[in-house]
């Protein structure tokens, strides 16, 4: 039986070799970084790799494997943090890379919108759009990497999501093939569209459960023209929920970055990370990243020193450093972006990706940490995250001189403390990174039941075989 669906299998793969021609299939010997996950943590097999480069080769690719029972695994950067583009170890999956389709179709400044295909690298989109004069202003650390078909399938979040939301609120249309090889042609560019449910919003951060996504069309803004960054030394979680408003009272929507770092956080980025510089002479407990940006005339310092200036009279800060040059404003950003980088040099760490109303983000901090430095003495708390979203990555790194393996037996334990927390704070488990293979089990435990009753009865219609990344979300 098992030898008969695995000639079946071969027979079609074969067959669609020859239609689609070498180029779409990766060889062998080059299939290794398909398989396996930047971290390392989890690594599959596969029947074939392919790399169509247009949308009707998916959509053959997607008619086959639909009629031949054949799982496909989409793959764009593989930047994704949770297992949700590498498949499992059956080696009877395949894996679909959209990296060949990476053409920007159409760039509309009138209409400010840029339609672009699943495999363009975000910092492609984002330089075409300032050669335009225009801002495309998604950004992650990962953006050199990472696509926009990966970025809209997590529903990717990043630093601008305070001003201009997750990717979500940053896509109009979307062309996507469905799991039997149909084309659903929704490339529209409309602001406005009620005539009917919101399907793109289906298939955005459904992580190639529903659909391939294979194009979009994305919101363009006015480019950047001045930004004014600085870096505030805090006492507490308290006084970074206190500023938030006061920053946004003074910056008005030019405030459109508010991250929050811990002492260990921004200590993995300067013992680690070469070129990082701890900018304030005395040690602080927290930290702050506060940025405007205007696409005016008007550069945004004025605001930020005034607000800056209220804040220190209402004693909310310790300390502040602003940026002086883009040179300056780069290394503060720098120390944000390498704390991961400084995590992984540092050893072993147990991740959490949550959001919780921003309020509720001081006693969140408090009680996990108690809770955490009872349960292993010594452990470095490491959270740091994008505050004015609510979303904190709340790292947990391993006490210095502990064993790794004995560390990381700890991560069942901490995930249940952490995610009971965020769950009776009202929080999610999985607010920016998506839920993949590695927090499916923690999805059914922490999801409302009739909510997950839903999920099932979106998958089963769109994907009644099951074949599209299976193993991941539900
Ligand atoms: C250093 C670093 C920093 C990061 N910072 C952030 C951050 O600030 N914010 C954030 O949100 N994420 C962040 N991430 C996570 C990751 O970069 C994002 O989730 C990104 O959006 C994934 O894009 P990708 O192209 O790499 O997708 P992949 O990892 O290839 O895939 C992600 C998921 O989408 C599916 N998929 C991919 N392409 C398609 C497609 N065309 N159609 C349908 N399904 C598809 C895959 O099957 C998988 O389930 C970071 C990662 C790293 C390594």
């Amino acid at each position: 039986m098992r030898d008969s669906r695995q000639q079946a299998r071969q027979r079609t793969l074969t067959a669609l070799r020859e239609e689609l021609g070498d180029q779409v299939w990766v060889a062998d010997n080059d299939r290794e970084p398909f398989l396996r996950e930047w971290r390392g943590r989890y690594h599959g097999n596969a029947a074939a790799v392919l790399c169509p480069g247009r949308t009707d080769q998916v959509a053959l690719i997607l008619q086959r494997c639909h009629q031949a029972g054949i799982a496909v695994v989409p793959q764009g950067g593989n930047t994704g943090l949770v297992g949700g583009a590498a498949p499992d170890a059956s080696g009877e999956q395949i894996i679909l890379s959209l990296c060949r389709m990476n053409r920007i179709r159409e760039l509309d400044t009138e209409n400010q919108t840029l339609t672009a295909e699943a495999g363009c690298v975000l910092a492609d989109l984002q330089a075409a759009a300032a050669d335009a004069d225009c801002l495309f202003p998604l950004s992650l650390a990962s953006e050199g990497s990472c696509q926009i078909g990966g970025n809209l399938a997590s529903n990717a979040g990043g630093t601008n999501v305070l001003h201009y939301g997750n990717a979500r609120e940053l896509t109009l249309g979307l062309e996507v093939v469905l799991a039997d090889g149909r084309v659903w042609q929704g490339l529209k560019a409309l602001r406005k569209d009620n005539s009917g449910y919101s399907l793109k919003d289906l298939f955005i951060g459904s992580e190639g459960t529903l659909g391939i996504i294979t194009a979009a069309v994305l919101r363009l803004f006015p480019a950047i023209r001045h930004r004014a960054t600085s870096l505030l030394a805090i006492a507490s979680p308290e006084h970074a929920i206190t500023l938030l408003p006061l920053l946004r009272e003074h910056g008005g929507d030019q405030l459109t970055a508010c991250e929050l770092m811990s002492r260990n956080s921004l200590l993995m980025a300067t013992e680690h990370v070469a070129g990082c510089r701890d900018p304030f002479d005395a040690p602080h407990p927290w930290y702050l990243l506060v940025e405007l940006s205007s696409s005016g005339n008007t550069a945004p310092t004025d605001l930020l020193t005034t607000a800056l200036a209220d804040a220190n009279d209402r004693l909310l800060l310790r300390d502040a450093v602003l940026a002086q040059s883009l040179e300056q404003a780069s290394a503060l950003w720098r120390l944000r972006e390498s704390i991961p980088e400084g995590q992984v040099r540092h050893g072993a760490s147990i991740k959490h990706d949550i959001s919780l109303p921003v309020s509720r983000l001081p006693a969140f901090l408090k009680q996990a940490s108690q809770a955490l430095e009872a349960q292993i003495p010594g452990i470095r708390l490491c959270p740091f995250g994008h505050v004015g979203d609510g979303n904190l990555h709340y790292n947990l790194s391993q006490p210095t001189g502990m064993d790794r393996a004995a560390f990381m037996d700890h991560e069942p334990d901490c995930n249940r403390l952490v995610f009971d927390l965020v769950h009776t704070l009202g929080g999610s488990i999985a607010a920016e990174h998506g839920v993949g293979q590695l927090r499916r089990q923690s999805l059914l435990e922490y999801k409302d039941p009739v909510e997950l009753e839903l999920m099932n009865a979106v998958k089963q219609a769109l994907d009644p075989q099951g074949l599209l990344n299976p193993g991941k979300v539900i």
